[in-house]
């Protein structure tokens, strides 16, 4: 079959609309070519497609329409629609919403042109205001970016006479620029860091995949520090010098610019990006010329995975385990999967890399499907801090405190030291529960199954579920007492407070994400902690990614207990991944490290594992506890949720379809509910689940979509398959 589609004749278009149908149209003047992607008339509509292949012809043919336009860009290659439509196979999503992720940048049909963009000109204005300021503030934070009249505006809230102004006075600039330039080029050949022996082996390993220009993956593992970016940088040099692009996927949070700088001062100029804090404009020209070859290196999040490269030959996975590499909206697909299935269509290298890989990735080594490279000690002097549990069970505590004696001395002596601690609570907000003391009414979200949680800090309670927001009130809702409302359990900023009172000469910073208005604003903070102006850094999650404090010699983890509870099955691999994170914070530099573990339950075997650092112990015994129990990675899992404003129309639908589930026997699957979801509402839908379990190797997909495809279902219901899970809410 040629790929070429002559004038007239009849060829099938994919679009990005939900008709999950190839459409038939004639191929424009001058033809059109397999995988060009083409604007096409839809009702009274133009919309984007791609050329699939030939038409049907099982429509009217007088009424079939003509393609409007090819546009200027190359076909989508057969690798990649390859690659969407087997990630729509895995993850049952409409090959529609899938082409929509690998479209997604706006104005692919206009043509190259002129245009304007504005930089930071050398002046400074006479005279500041507020909006004058967050002009100037949008540029310092995205400089190396980009923007248009329009979007410079609207990224800083004001209008655009206030950026036109700064221009007269030349405090901004505007130049002329071609759309859509190339990006400079990366020089592989500048010299990187000397390696360790350690690191060079390392390197030694994934040449060897890289020169036969093959599929292949490789776990990299070495703790927080053991120079893991530094050697798969060099990985990445290597693809460039054979003329092959590279992606790297970090998670959302840790795309700073400071790993901007480290390719930078690698290859000598900044990589394309790919992440929701770029602009329109950044976006649709790191497209278009990832497409043409003219970008060698993107940076990323997970949706980078869908840019159609044209000559991909490697793809690293920084911080594999991170949870966020699964999508949780949309389509329900995890990166790192797609990342590998990307990898193996166009004979690429994949890099996982982690210090606390998954128990999938581990699993994989573990058998040999994927290749095992540990880099064993930390770059330079450090070492891994020395971890130890602190028995909350004999510790003396007043009620609303939560910094052990144990813990407080440790911290004390920090201070006295000059050294920094953190103390580390996976908690956002004051206090997760807010109680009224005269009826025991636990202030909850209106239109949520989730408490309402209290920040003291902007003086209102928010559901955490949805987002809502409310003042906190002064009468409890529920029965009307005045001043009977109570905060219950430790957050960020009630341990904060407790800390303040603790220790009254140290100087208290909390990073936590919802305190700072801007990217800006944290990153300040962090800098400044860094550079070691404050003695106590109270911190969640975020500070467990990536972030050096050198100066940090103690970590306090104040409920270690926390995710061992619940009933997700992966608590204990989080619990483990967190504490052995959060713990690598602490002595980064020459001093050696200590994490303090507050824990009830100190002969848990996790707590165990991750007191002595025996990891290979921790996993192996995880993997036989899954094994045991047939659940991922060694027995396949699909979680169905069905949600509808009406709970009733959502009970009867998921028991109908619990009684009529052939299919899923069919292939010897077990089937659990329906059962209220953990979150049994949320925005006003109740939400009820349903969980398959089938063995390994299980054709799992084909039979969920021949039992679903069984029912009719009204327009008020949704349906959300996720395959693999990764939360159960
Ligand atoms: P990881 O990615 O495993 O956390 P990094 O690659 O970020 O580790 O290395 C940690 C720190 O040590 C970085 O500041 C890095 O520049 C430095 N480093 C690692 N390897 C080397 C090396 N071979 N020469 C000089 N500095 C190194
Ligand atoms: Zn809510």
């Amino acid at each position: 079959m040629s790929d070429h589609f002559a004038e007239g004749t009849l060829v099938g278009v994919l679009t990005t609309q939900p008709i999950d149908r190839v459409l038939d149209y004639k191929a424009p003047e001058g033809g059109c070519w397999l995988g060009a992607y083409v604007e096409v008339p839809l009702g009274p509509r133009k919309v984007i497609g791609v050329v699939w292949g030939p038409g049907k012809g099982d429509y009217d043919l007088s009424k079939i329409r003509s393609v409007i336009r090819v546009l200027d860009a190359p076909p989508m290659r057969e690798e990649m629609r390859e690659f969407l439509t087997k990630a729509s196979e895995y993850t049952l999503t409409p090959m529609s919403s899938m082409l929509r992720l690998g479209l997604r940048a706006p104005g692919l049909g206009d043509p190259p042109s002129m245009r304007h963009v504005y930089r930071r000109g050398a002046v400074d204005p006479d005279r500041m205001t507020d909006a004058r300021k967050r002009v100037l503030d949008t540029l310092a934070d995205y400089g190396s970016l980009a923007f248009t009249l329009k979007e410079l505006a609207e990224a800083s809230d004001v209008t655009s006479s206030v950026v036109k102004g700064l221009v007269k006075l030349g405090a901004v600039v505007e130049e002329a620029s071609p759309r859509d330039l190339p990006f400079p080029h990366l020089d592989p050949e500048r010299p990187g860091k000397a390696l360790s022996e350690d690191q060079s082996h390392a390197l030694e390993a994934l040449r060897g995949g890289i020169a036969e220009q093959d599929y292949g993956t490789t776990l990299l593992k070495g703790v927080t520090g053991s120079g893991k970016t530094e050697v798969y940088l060099e990985a990445v040099a290597e693809v460039l010098r054979q003329g092959r692009q590279a992606l790297v996927l970090l998670p959302e949070i840790a795309l700073t610019s400071e790993f901007l700088d480290r390719v930078e001062a690698r290859f000598g100029a900044r990589p394309a990006e790919w992440h929701s804090g770029i602009t329109m404009t950044e976006r649709r020209r790191t497209w278009k010329m990832v497409g043409q070859g003219a970008a060698q290196l993107v940076v990323g999040a997970r949706s980078a995975l869908f840019l159609p490269y044209r000559n991909l030959g490697l793809i690293v996975v920084d911080e594999e385990h991170d949870t966020s590499y699964k999508q949780e909206d949309g389509v329900l697909y995890n990166a790192r999967d797609m990342a590998v299935l990307r990898a193996s269509l166009v004979g690429a290298q994949v890099i996982l890399a982690s210090a606390t890989p998954s128990l999938e990735s581990w699993t994989n080594a573990e058998a040999g499907k994927y290749q095992r490279v540990t880099l064993n000690a930390r770059f330079g002097a450090s070492q891994m801090p020395e971890m130890r549990p602190i028995d909350m069970r004999s510790e003396k505590l007043e009620s609303g405190r939560w910094i052990s004696p144990t813990l407080r001395k440790a911290v004390e002596a920090r201070i006295e030291a000059g050294e920094q601690s953190l103390l580390f609570i996976n908690r956002r907000g004051y206090a997760p529960i807010t109680l009224c003391r005269a009826c025991g009414n636990q202030i909850g979200c209106d239109h949520c199954d989730a408490r309402m949680v209290e920040h003291r800090f902007l003086k209102r309670l928010m559901c955490h579920q949805c987002g809502e927001t409310k003042p906190m009130p002064t009468v409890c809702p529920s029965c009307g007492a005045e001043d009977r409302l109570s905060a219950v359990g430790p957050g960020v900023e009630r341990l904060a407070e407790e800390a303040v009172a603790l220790f009254p000469d140290a100087r208290v910073a909390v990073l936590s994400s919802d305190l700072y208005g801007s990217a800006r604003a944290l990153k300040a903070q962090i800098e400044a902690i860094a550079a070691g102006e404050a003695d106590i850094v109270i911190g969640t999650q975020l500070v467990a990614k990536g972030h050096n404090f050198p100066l940090l010699t103690l970590v306090g983890v104040i409920d270690a207990d926390l995710g061992l509870q619940g009933s997700d099955l992966r608590a204990a691999e989080r619990t483990f991944q967190l504490m052995r994170q959060v713990a690598g914070r602490a002595g980064r530099a020459e001093k050696p490290g200590v994490a303090l573990l507050q824990t009830h339950q100190p002969e848990h075997p996790v707590m165990r594992a991750i007191v002595s650092g025996d990891e290979e112990a921790f996993w192996a015994a995880e993997a036989q506890e899954r094994e045991a129990a047939g659940v991922p990675p060694f027995g396949r899992m699909a979680g169905i949720v069905l949600s509808s404003p009406n709970v009733q129309e959502v009970f009867d639908i998921a028991g109908d379809m619990a009684r009529n589930a052939a299919p899923l026997m069919h292939i010897g699957a077990e089937l659990y509910g329906p059962a209220p979801a953990p979150i049994a509402r949320i925005r006003g839908r109740h939400r009820v689940r349903l969980l398959v379990k089938a063995r390994k190797g299980a054709p799992i997909q084909r039979a969920l979509a021949a039992w679903v495809g069984q029912f009719k279902f009204p327009n008020t219901l949704r349906v959300a398959i996720d395959i693999d899970p990764q939360s159960f809410y």
